[in-house]
């Protein structure tokens, strides 16, 4: 333990980086007696410790951010009240956390820091003044025009450095401590937008973030939900424990994606690089060697300006596909940054500004628990309707029993709710203190809620139940995917016409929707000639599908789109084209699970757990026996996927072109869109510069679409863009 030798520190309104820290705070710790301030700072940088080795480590955090960057203040505010308590552990002293031993070490070539971090804009005032001072520039509001600011979105994802060699990725590795970080190389390499070589021959070291789109978050906890699987906590946390697995194909199986930076470059001789000398400059030169690099950034700013892009991104950034925390203001100029010059942690010429947390205290009415696809009985919140992080939220689900209690969630209590990831509505915890004790405690129904079967909880697993497999909220909600926008898309087919399909007995098989007549849709409710032969019309339209949709559009365990794409290019390969391709690919596919399920395997991607979902599936009881051929039979066409092997990317409608997908695809989530260019045999990108070769637009596209307009590059409309790359 350190020892106590100075009194509260004479510099007492800044904290260790000079930085204001909450005068209230700060008077606060320098009350303490000596003995007290000592056993405060062990306390909370034992707290913060551990909950960095949960975040860092483990990828499953124990704190909120919020909760952790308020132990975090207090820990600098005290250490600014007594400045002996400062050693070179404390966690106010370094960056991450130290090596998990899983993978190899990387030494960094320069140390990769953390940032100070300002929660209002007054401290974003401040760190102004203070870059002023530093820089010897007059004090605002004076103008001052050799002063600029770069903002850019702060992602938050996990921090990553790229080694690059003549133009080559040679190596990419985590921060961990900011010294030695965790070589990943392998797993980077899966990802999309780690160009595998640059646009020129250069030699550099880039830095950013990799990161995990909300969508796949949700998509990957949905599927983790099912598998009655832990599930993560946001997309960072999902990203990371994404990014540093042991076997690269799981990497591969996300969409993780990135965005950098940072660019550390090293000229070399007879190459004729111009080292850039700002971070506007290094920001337009990464994305000219063909980085991904986030287009949400503003450059020349002062701080007002910088004020204002926060406001700005305060609400839009709920409508952005992945998650931003907050702002990185940056000093552009790398003499003036060098002039600067760092503290312990973090860089004097940068901040990062932290949006406030969206968290409100509701009311929970109820708690229902929904019977889903696969039969588990999912509890959900009713909530007094109330507005977070962009919309108004009333259901949230609470995951399973374990976690209802672990919570201690009740019926009648105040809780405080949150969005996960800024997508999924959370409750984080009751209010135990808001209780008048009309509270009550909640139990899963001892049956279903739907067919009376008696729930099921296998031992050591988490997840209740209902054991049958007719069980009409289970079969509803297979159909409902089945013929919903991620299976077969027939428009047109919603909740209301499917209930009376179902409950007419009009349809029992996935087939049967295909054998419906005019006259069968004309007897529904609220159905009239023109109506039912438009839906008629749709299910026509709807009966040729690429044979990944087809499968996709099962709803098999553990078989989302990533899987059902290599799934197809697998089938695809093992059965020779011709008639009845889907009959016979059904008799393929069951001989397979009941004979040899481990050859499941041998597809990309799939491990021992899908395998063995598959061969469940489609095995000798398995509920996805027929289920092909009955489709076939009803007259299901398939189109089969483009080869994957070179050849095809080199004969593909998109062969060799490098595609920029923006804004919402109609009929396309952002990952099909981009699974359907690479089919295509083209190279999906991030970011529209001069080597992209066409864009794909839709509703929503921002500034891409104006950059590739400004470039004179094709874009594609949804229509047109569904029509070059679908194929017989
Ligand atoms: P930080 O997240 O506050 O900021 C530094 C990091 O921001 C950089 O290292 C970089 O990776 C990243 N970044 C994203 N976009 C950037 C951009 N455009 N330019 C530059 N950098 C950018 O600091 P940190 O040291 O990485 O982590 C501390 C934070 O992590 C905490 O404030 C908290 O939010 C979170 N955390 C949470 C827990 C928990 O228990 N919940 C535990 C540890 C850390």
């Amino acid at each position: 333990m350190p020892s106590v030798t100075e009194s509260p520190g004479p510099d007492a309104a800044l904290g260790l980086d000079g930085l204001p820290v909450d005068p209230a705070l700060i008077e606060e710790m320098a009350a303490l007696d000596e003995a007290s301030a000592t056993s405060r700072h062990a306390d909370l940088a034992a707290r913060i410790e551990a909950a960095n080795k949960a975040y860092y480590e483990a990828d499953a955090p124990i704190l909120t951010d919020a909760e952790y960057d308020q132990l975090f203040r207090r820990l600098v505010a005290l250490e600014a009240a007594w400045p002996a308590l400062v050693t070179p552990e404390s966690p106010t002293q370094r960056v991450g956390a130290q090596l998990a031993g899983t993978f190899d070490e990387v030494r960094h070539r320069r140390p990769m820091l953390s940032l100070s971090n300002a929660f209002s804009h007054d401290e974003l005032r401040a760190f102004d003044a203070r870059v002023r001072r530093g820089l010897g520039l007059a004090a605002a509001p004076e103008r001052a025009p050799e002063l600029a600011y770069v903002a850019e979105l702060k992602i938050d994802g996990l921090a990553i450095t790229l080694r690059y060699e003549r133009g080559r990725f040679v190596q990419g590795a985590t921060r961990c401590d900011g010294t030695t970080g965790e070589d990943v190389t392998a797993n980077l390499r899966t990802i999309r937008t780690v160009p595998a070589r640059l646009n020129e021959p250069a030699t550099l070291d880039a830095r950013g973030e990799v990161f995990m789109p909300k969508a796949e978050f949700a998509r990957i906890n949905a599927e983790r939900e099912e598998a009655g699987l832990p599930l993560y906590a946001n997309p960072r946390n999902s990203g990371a424990g994404s990014l540093r697995q042991k076997d690269p194909a799981v990497t591969a199986s996300r969409q993780l994606s990135t965005w950098t930076y940072q660019l550390l470059e090293e000229p070399e001789a007879g190459v004729g690089v111009s080292p850039v000398a700002s971070q506007s400059a290094a920001l337009d030169r990464l994305q000219d060697l063909g980085f991904a690099v986030n287009p949400n950034h503003e450059k020349g700013l002062d701080i007002e300006g910088v004020i204002a892009f926060t406001e700005a991104w305060r609400e839009q950034r709920h409508d952005l596909p992945y998650e931003t925390d907050g702002v990185v203001v940056k000093v552009d100029r790398f003499d003036q940054q060098e002039r600067l010059g760092m503290v312990s942690r973090a860089p004097r010429w940068a901040i990062a500004y932290k949006f406030p947390p969206e968290q409100v205290e509701t009311f929970l009415e109820d708690i229902v628990a929904y019977v889903g696809r696969t039969g588990t009985l999912t509890p959900v919140a009713h909530l007094r309707p109330s507005k977070v992080a962009g919309s108004t939220v009333a259901r949230a689900t609470l995951h399973n029993l374990d976690e209802v209690r672990r919570k201690d969630i009740r019926v009648g209590d105040w809780v405080v709710l949150q969005k996960a990831g800024d997508v999924i509505p959370e409750v984080v915890r009751s209010i135990p203190e808001r209780r008048t004790g009309g509270e009550v405690e909640w139990s899963m129904p001892p049956a279903c809620p739907v067919c009376n079967t008696a729930i099921v909880q296998d031992e050591g697993a988490v997840r209740h139940y209902c054991p049958n497999l007719a069980c009409p909220a289970r079969v509803a909600q297979e159909f409902g995917h089945f013929a919903g926008p991620g299976g077969m898309d027939i428009e047109g087919a919603g909740w209301h016409v499917l209930e009376q399909l179902l409950q007419r007995g009009l349809v029992r098989r996935r087939g049967d929707f295909y054998r419906l007549t005019v006259e069968d849709l004309e007897s529904l409710e609220r159905f009239a000639r023109k109506s039912a032969e438009n839906l008629y019309a749709a299910i026509q339209k709807a009966r040729r599908r690429p044979l990944e949709r087809i499968i996709a559009a099962l709803g098999i365990p553990q078989v989302g789109w990533t899987t059902a794409i290599e799934l197809a290019a697998w089938l695809a390969g093992e059965v020779a084209p011709g008639d009845d391709w889907l009959r016979r690919a059904a008799t393929h596919l069951e001989r397979i699970a009941s004979e040899e399920p481990a050859r499941f395997e041998e597809v990309e991607g799939i491990g021992p757990t899908v395998s063995a979902a598959l061969a469940a599936w489609f095995g000798p009881d398995g509920p996805g026996r027929g289920v092909l051929e009955d489709l076939a039979d009803a007259g299901v066409e398939v189109e089969l996927p483009a080869p994957r092997t070179a050849a095809a990317a080199a004969t593909g409608p998109l062969a060799g072109k490098t595609v920029v997908v923006t804004g919402s695809i109609e009929g396309f989530s952002r990952e099909e869109a981009e699974d359907a260019v690479r089919a295509a045999g083209g190279k999906p990108a991030g970011s529209v510069s001069k080597k992209t070769d066409l864009v794909v637009a839709g509703p929503g596209a921002g500034s891409k679409l104006a950059r590739a307009e400004a470039l004179g590059i094709t874009v594609l409309d949804a229509a047109a863009f569904r029509e070059l790359v679908s194929h017989d």
